[in-house]
């Protein structure tokens, strides 16, 4: 009985790309196009397909690291979704898919942000009918285990609120380590004999000044009393999926791009085999020196928040290629660093005589894995060893088709349309505005860091806490005052004069007021960014009073039927202001002017106007959108010919996300369900 809907072929074509998938508790299901696929070689599409199964199978690695139930769970509950005799149009049903996909969306029972438990909205009767009226021959029994002993094991792991309620517990004076629920470290094992356990080892390094990352890739256990590590590798724990991971890896060295991407491959082969980590950040020194190749990739035990002490690393996955387009503009910013520096509003004094700009690389996401699915960044800077990033430096990309997805959902979702004050503005914003937002980041990133110089003699750490938010604040306004000018246009990088307008409102109605919602009431503005938003979009407020062409204020904030908007009465006197505070930004930096730094960020960045914020939280409220999203991967398949050769790879986007997860645990599950 099939009781998931396969999409009929007809529907399938039918079916347009849509970015809005599907919303269940906090969460809404985005898709990502992966634009320009169609246009690789068949070689590469072949390595992205090979490196999209190496993605895939190591799906079951973070299941389980993420706790030591997890897969079992996974299992019982996906054999009852498909199976399931009873009625299901009750709310309990309801309740229970809804749960089923919290698991799969965090990879496990915990929440992939706040990483409590979740409380099932069913009951333990409902669950022991379930098993009953689903079939028992998929469920996940030990050998010889009955169903009663199955459910006494599992039940409290799902419904006790006690037993296993944080993932990952950062409350100081508790046993970090014994109050997780993550599974790096075995049953019994205590924080204190962790951090002697790794004391003693960091001692002993035979390099300090290159020390490997202790730990990343192991478990650590307490067998018969002693401690020791279970490392992830080929015959070692998860060594059932690294196989299979390094099968694709082969697959995938047979059409590289170069010879070496060919040597970045075999170490990684050999890392997963050996499980050394000196090995390791060989491999990362030559993945971070292969910049040439269109195709890149990242493929292992890389980021470690998921551990309490912040070493061992959970295993991810993304395969990609460069955004040519998105990559030119920037590369066209760059080599025309020097005529921005030379032309911008600021003391002469604090300019740089010879600027470098830095080309950024866009990238397109072509498959997502393990901690980087559903759940993702949209810009990655590996790798995180610190000494090989001060020596060898690092690889920072940003992932072009997860931001437009992100944007494309944002549309439909009824914020802009709240806040926005009237048509013409929002049309200006509907067609300029995704894309002037990718070039404001562009201008900050590859020009706005890199522009300007310190007095000689003036301390980089002179404006102390308030560093961040002026430097950041600083790469603004810099991105600011150029979206507005002629060059940009005749660069070929922006359409027409008005184009630039888009991002001055959504920029200004963010500082103002939208990025309010983000901030519990009664608090006030921490974060560096928003500050440096709130300090600019304030003094704009501020210092543009009286000063429109015509006497009127350049931006004000006006009331329509009691609800607040922002309005800009003058857009180029707008770009004057900002040329102004650019200036007396970087004079604060070159001179290391402390007290200044300080009147700027206070006065206009940090308080917040309570009855504003108030109306904001409350209009935001009523807009129900979703806090938390998350990714469904396309699908590729390979066409191949009589003798097995492939001739073409195909990527489809129909999948839904059940489907999709059934998929993976039918073609993916690469492990035991205890390990
Ligand atoms: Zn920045």
């Amino acid at each position: 009985m099939t009781l998931f809907t396969a999409a009929t072929a007809q529907e399938a074509v039918a079916e347009t790309f849509s970015y809005n998938n599907e919303r269940f508790a906090d969460l809404q299901m985005l898709r990502y196009q992966v634009s320009g696929f169609e246009n690789l070689t068949l070689k590469q599409k072949k390595l992205i397909y090979y490196l999209s199964e190496a993605a895939l199978c190591g799906r079951d690695i973070l299941w389980d690291q993420n706790g030591r139930y997890n897969l079992r769970i996974r299992q019982l509950l996906e054999s009852i979704y498909i199976s399931y005799s009873g009625d299901r149009s009750t709310t309990e049903w309801q309740a229970f898919v809804t749960y089923l996909k919290r698991v799969w969306f965090s990879n496990g029972i915990h929440h992939h942000y706040g990483c409590d438990k979740f409380q099932p909205g069913f009951s333990e009767q409902f669950l022991r009918e379930a098993i009953r009226q689903s079939d028992m021959s998929r469920f996940p029994l030990a050998k010889g285990q009955t169903m009663e002993a199955f459910c006494a094991e599992l039940f409290p792991v799902i419904f006790d609120p006690a037993v296993m309620p944080k993932r990952v517990n950062q409350a100081d004076g508790e046993d970090l380590i014994l109050t997780s629920a993550e599974n790096y470290y075995g049953v019994g094992v205590t924080q204190a004999e962790a951090e002697e356990f790794y004391g003693k080892m960091k001692e002993a390094a035979p390099d300090p000044q290159r020390p490997v990352m202790f730990g990343m890739n192991s478990r650590l256990v307490k067998e018969g009393g002693k401690i020791k590590e279970r490392v992830w590798r080929s015959g070692g724990l998860y060594g059932e999926a690294i196989d299979r991971i390094v099968f694709w890896l082969q697959k995938a060295r047979t059409v590289a791009e170069s010879a070496k991407q060919e040597a970045v491959i075999d170490k990684l082969i050999e890392v997963y085999r050996t499980g050394d980590l000196k090995a390791f950040d060989d491999y990362t020194i030559l993945w971070v020196n292969n910049t040439e190749d269109d195709v890149d990739f990242t493929n292992y035990f890389t980021e470690s928040y998921g551990d309490p002490l912040g070493m061992k690393a959970s295993w991810e996955a993304i395969a990609n290629f460069k955004d040519h387009a998105a990559t030119e503009r920037t590369r066209k910013l760059s080599s025309n660093a020097q005529w921005f520096e030379d032309h911008s509003p600021v003391d002469p004094r604090f300019r740089k005589d010879r600027v470098k700009g830095v080309s950024a690389k866009v990238i397109v996401a072509a498959i997502l894995g393990g901690d980087l699915y559903p759940s993702t960044a949209i810009g990655i800077n590996l790798p995180n060893s610190n000494w090989v990033r001060a020596e060898h430096g690092s690889k920072s990309v940003t992932i072009g088709n997860l931001t437009d997805a992100y944007n494309k959902a944002a549309h439909g979702n009824g914020f802009q349309a709240e806040f926005v004050i009237d048509a013409e503005t929002q049309k200006n914003i509907d067609d300029y505005g995704d894309y002037c937002d990718d070039l404001h980041t562009d201008l900050h990133e590859c020009l706005g860091h890199g522009s300007g110089k310190l007095l000689p003699g003036v301390d980089v750490d002179s404006l102390k806490a308030y560093g961040s938010s002026i430097e950041e604040g600083r790469a603004d306004l810099f991105a600011l005052y150029y979206l507005a000018d002629p060059k940009l246009v005749e660069l070929g990088l922006l359409p027409n004069g008005d184009a630039y307008k888009s991002q001055y409102y959504t920029y200004l109605m963010n500082g103002l007021m939208t990025q309010l919602v983000r901030i519990e009431p009664g608090k006030n503005v921490e974060e560096a960014h928003m500050r440096n938003r709130s300090f600019i979009a304030h003094w704009a407020l501020e210092q543009g009073r009286g000063k429109a062409a015509g006497g009127g204020d350049v931006v004000a904030l006006v009331k329509r039927d009691g609800k607040t908007y922002v309005k800009i009465n003058d857009y180029k006197a707008l770009r004057g202001l900002f040329g102004t505070l650019l200036a007396e930004v970087q004079r604060i930096k070159s001179e290391g002017d402390f007290e200044a730094a300080r009147q700027l960020v206070e006065t206009y960045g940090v308080k917040v106007d309570a009855s504003l914020h108030q109306e904001v939280l409350a209009r935001y409220k009523a807009l129900n959108i979703a806090p938390y999203k998350g990714f469904i991967n396309p699908r590729y398949e390979a066409v191949t010919d009589n003798n097995g050769e492939i001739t073409d790879v195909r990527i489809s986007y129909d999948e839904h996300y059940d489907q999709q997860m059934l998929r993976y645990s039918r073609e993916y599950s690469t492990l035991p369900l205890e390990n």
